[in-house]
This record gives C-alpha cells, sequence and structure tokens, in this order.
C-alpha cells in the first residue's frame, strides 16, 4: 500500500515508521523544512525508545522517505493520514485549523481513489467538516474521509503502535473499510481487535477513553489526597482496588497530576464539546478541575514539607511530562519550578532526555549534568518525572550532597525504609512520611493537609 503521512510529530512520525515496518510504502510529510532535513539527514527530531532504529532500518529497506513537498507526496497514495497538532483553543475547544490546513494542501494533488484519514485526535463532526472542505476544493476528487484515531503512548509509542489494544476505523464507505482492514493487516492477523464504526463514533471513542483515564488518574490523586489526612496508604489501597477486574491496576498511580499534550488538552476539548451540546459532563469537569487545582499545589506541597523556601535551593529531577519522552508539553514542571522561584527558592534540575526542549521554557533555572549535581546544597531534593534511572539513585550519595536530606517523591518511587536508611526524610504521595531522623515525622506528617490549607 502506498501511504502518505502529513505531520511528522510525536504521531506522524511513530505512525509513519511503523507502517513501513508492516511492509507499506511511506512517505511523511512536514512543514518544517529543519525537522525533515534532519530526518534525511539521519537525525531524529523527538525522543522515543527505539525509534532512531526503526526509522533507520526503514529507510534502508527503502520504504521511508520524508519530504516537505505535499504535491509529490499525495498524488500516487492510496491513503493519506492526517498527523497534524490540534491544540487547544482559548476556551478548551481543538483548534483545527492545522487539520483543515493539511486537508487544504493535499486536496489540489488528490488523484484515483484516496482514503483522507484523520489520525489526529478531532471532535465529532471533524471528518464531516474536512469531507465538506474538500468536496467544495476537488469536486471530482474520489476519496472518503477516515477516522482512525492514535492511541499510543509517547515513551512505547512504537509497541503500542504494534501491539495495538484495539484499532478503531471510523468510516461508512466499504472501499475504505477494505482499505483499511488491508492497511492493518499484518496487526489484525497477529489479534489486534478492529473496531468498524460510523466515523462520528470513531471519532468520539478517543475523546471518551482519554477522559476516562484523566478521570481515573484524577480519581486516586483524590483519594491519596485523602490517605494522606487519614494515616492509610495510597499505594497499598491502589494494589486493593486495582485487583478487582472491574476497575483493573494500570492508571492507578497517584501522583502530581497529568499533564502531557493529549490528557488536559482533550478533557477539555470533550468539555467544550459537550457545552455546544447542552450536555453536561459533570464527571470530567470534576477531573479536570481537581487536576489543575493539584498542579497549581504543587509548591505548596513541597513548602509545606521543605518550609519557607526563599534563597533555599530545591531540586527537581525529572521535568518531562512523563518518562520515555522529551516533551514538555503540560509538564507539572512548568506548573511546579515557576512557583518554587516566586516563593523565591534558587531551583536545580536533572532530566535524563528533558533539558534541550525545558530551557526556553524555564528562564532562571540551573540545568545540571546529574541528580547529583542538582541536588548539591538542595533543601528538598523534588522526584517530578518517574524516570527508570532515578529508580536506581544512590539516595546515601543524594543524602550527603544536599543540605537538607529531605526526599519529596511525587511518584512513589521508593520503599519508605529504603529511604529512611539511606539518611533522608522521606515524604510521597498517599503514603505516610517517614523520617530518617525524629524532627522530620512531625514536620512532613501533614504535608498535604497544610498544603491544602495555605492554597
Ligand atoms: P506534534 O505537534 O508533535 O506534530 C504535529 C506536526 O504536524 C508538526 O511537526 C507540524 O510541523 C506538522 N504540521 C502542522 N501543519 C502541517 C501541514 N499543513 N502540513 C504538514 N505538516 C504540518 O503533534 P503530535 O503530538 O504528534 O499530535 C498530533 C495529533 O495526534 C494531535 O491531534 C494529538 O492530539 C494526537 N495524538 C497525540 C498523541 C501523543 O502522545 N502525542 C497520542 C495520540 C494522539
Amino acid at each position: 500500500m502506498k501511504i502518505g503521512v502529513i505531520g511528522t510529530g510525536y504521531v506522524g512520525l511513530v505512525t509513519g515508521t511503523c507502517l513501513a515496518a508492516l511492509g507499506h510504502e511511506v512517505v511523511c510529510v512536514d512543514a518544517l523544512p529543519q525537522k525533515i532535513g534532519l530526518l534525511n539527514d539521519g537525525g531524529c527530531p523527538i525522543y522515543e525508545p527505539g525509534l532512531v532504529e526503526l526509522i533507520r532500518t526503514q529507510r534502508q529497506a527503502g520504504r521511508l522517505t520524508f519530504s516537505t513537498e505535499i504535491a509529490e507526496s499525495v498524488s500516487d497514495r492510496d491513503a493519506l493520514f492526517i498527523a497534524v497538532g490540534t491544540p487547544p483553543g482559548p476556551d478548551g475547544e481543538a483548534d483545527l485549523s492545522y487539520i483543515r490546513a493539511a486537508a487544504a494542501d493535499l486536496a489540489p494533488h488528490l488523484a484515483g481513489f484516496t482514503a483522507v484519514i484523520t489520525k489526529s485526535t478531532v471532535p465529532v463532526g471533524t471528518g464531516d467538516q474536512i469531507e465538506a472542505l474538500l468536496a467544495d476544493l476537488r469536486p471530482d476528487a474520489d476519496l472518503a474521509v477516515v477516522s482512525n484515531p492514535e492511541f499510543l503512548r509517547e515513551g512505547s509509542a512504537i509497541g503500542d503502535f504494534m501491539k495495538p489494544d484495539r484499532i478503531v476505523v471510523g468510516t461508512d464507505d466499504l472501499r475504505a473499510r477494505e482499505l483499511m482492514r488491508a492497511i492493518y493487516a499484518p496487526l489484525t492477523d497477529a489479534g489486534a481487535p478492529l473496531v468498524l464504526t460510523d466515523r462520528r463514533t470513531s471519532e468520539l471513542i478517543k475523546y471518551a477513553a482519554n477522559a476516562f483515564l484523566a478521570v481515573k488518574i484524577s480519581y486516586i490523586n483524590e483519594i491519596a489526597d485523602l490517605c494522606e489526612e487519614l494515616g492509610a496508604d495510597a499505594v497499598r489501597v491502589a494494589e486493593g482496588m486495582g485487583l478487582d477486574a472491574r476497575i483493573g491496576a494500570r492508571f492507578l498511580d497517584p501522583g502530581p497530576g497529568f499533564g502531557g499534550s493529549c490528557f488536559p488538552k482533550d478533557t477539555d476539548a470533550l468539555l467544550s464539546t459537550g457545552r455546544a451540546a447542552a450536555v453536561p459532563l459533570r464527571v470530567v469537569t470534576a477531573a479536570s478541575e481537581a487536576n489543575r487545582e493539584r498542579k497549581r499545589l504543587l509548591a505548596a506541597r513541597v513548602a509545606a514539607v521543605a518550609g519557607d523556601l526563599k534563597g533555599r535551593t530545591v531540586a527537581v529531577l525529572g521535568l518531562t511530562f512523563k518518562a520515555g519522552t522529551d516533551d514538555m508539553r503540560e509538564a507539572a514542571s512548568l506548573e511546579l519550578i515557576p512557583e518554587l522561584q516566586r516563593r523565591g527558592a534558587h531551583v536545580r534540575t536533572f532530566d535524563p532526555k528533558g533539558m534541550e526542549a525545558a530551557r526556553g521554557l524555564l528562564p532562571g533555572v540551573r540545568f545540571c549534568r546529574d541528580a547529583y549535581d542538582a541536588a548539591r546544597g538542595a533543601s528538598a531534593v523534588v522526584i517530578l518525572t518517574e524516570w527508570g534511572a532515578f529508580r536506581s539513585l544512590d539516595l546515601k550519595r543524594l543524602a550527603k550532597v544536599a543540605e537538607t536530606p529531605l526526599l519529596i517523591d511525587l511518584r512513589n518511587l521508593f520503599d519508605p525504609d529504603e529511604v529512611t536508611r539511606a539518611g533522608l526524610d522521606y515524604v510521597s504521595i498517599g503514603r505516610p512520611a517517614a523520617a530518617a531522623r525524629d524532627v522530620g515525622e512531625e514536620r512532613t506528617l501533614g504535608a498535604a493537609r497544610s498544603a491544602r490549607a495555605a492554597a
């Protein structure tokens, strides 16, 4: 199958590369010449585990090319995937200007039957809009507009694409259905379920799924707050809940609140859709509000444990919104760090992959060569991103370089005993604080309560 992918970002690049790995002939197009130049030079504009290697093998096999030229990338293709951004508009609604621009760009070059497929996350009815736009620009074109939302997660994107929980395809066009079946045959033959439905349903599946996950996160985060008040252990609560097959253990890790380029924007976009349809989405509203508030209070949480931050140093370990990516969009660090600075703290930081992207976003921060360097002279060391490398930190060394041996772990990476044995006071999320020294216990126990009271 000959495939074009328009938009070579986190989703488009992974989609294009993986489709090539499935045996298709793929050209990935992007409006940014520097991105395409880098890819053509053998580089990669994003960090995603395994991606550089897969791009290399697919290019060598002659199945994957990169271009800025939409014309030559469209005319001979059976399928065109649109994978451009759909960022939030002023009222939380999805900004579809990039989608419309991509559709307008490809329209003049359509030839023969083509499936125009939205990979981007788009609100219900966007497929209808694209169809109308293309009909207007190219009334003669033979095409079907298909919805095929993407569910990959940054950090495990290749595995997610190649072994998806499901593939969702929305179209009533029979030729497009057959074409989509053929594109994904290697995955469905290997057992991936295919959900074939109408376009509007397909568009909504993506938002309904993301909003549900957002609800799950906000739910466990609030349960964790309650655990802090009541002296219960949220990790064990989550374990006890998650063993119930109706609930499931995944996405029950309390933490600093959800970020990234999907959950915050997709919940807001769904709420906007609900408003437009006059259907109140109270549960999603609450999840979104709880998350915003949680991220806003992160610095207060730190101050409640570490005390007045004026003139003191705080080390922040991890900047990206999650581990396994360099993506800084809606990262909790962008809320926490400026607020720490506003409270007078000097912030030192380290992130294994995110520092380049973070530099321009976090003025006044000292970017350090590793976690120990970041912790030097710190009154508190805060773990913000769940990087695997942080799990194997030498905690004794951390305790030695810090001015105050206090670890505030917003990802629950450690067993409290292990941390206190290394000589650090330990405050995590939804678990009783653990003191290396007597003074620690009293100072840390009421952390969450004081953070909320102070807000
Ligand atoms: P991104 O910003 O990383 O990539 C978008 C790319 O499209 C950019 O490289 C941009 O230059 C390019 N582009 C914009 N307009 C163009 C045009 N007219 N022609 C050619 N290229 C153009 O975005 P992303 O994270 O890959 O997300 C893309 C879509 O996929 C969004 O709708 C998002 O919600 C959805 N999605 C993202 C993820 C994720 O984890 N990032 C997961 C599932 C779905």
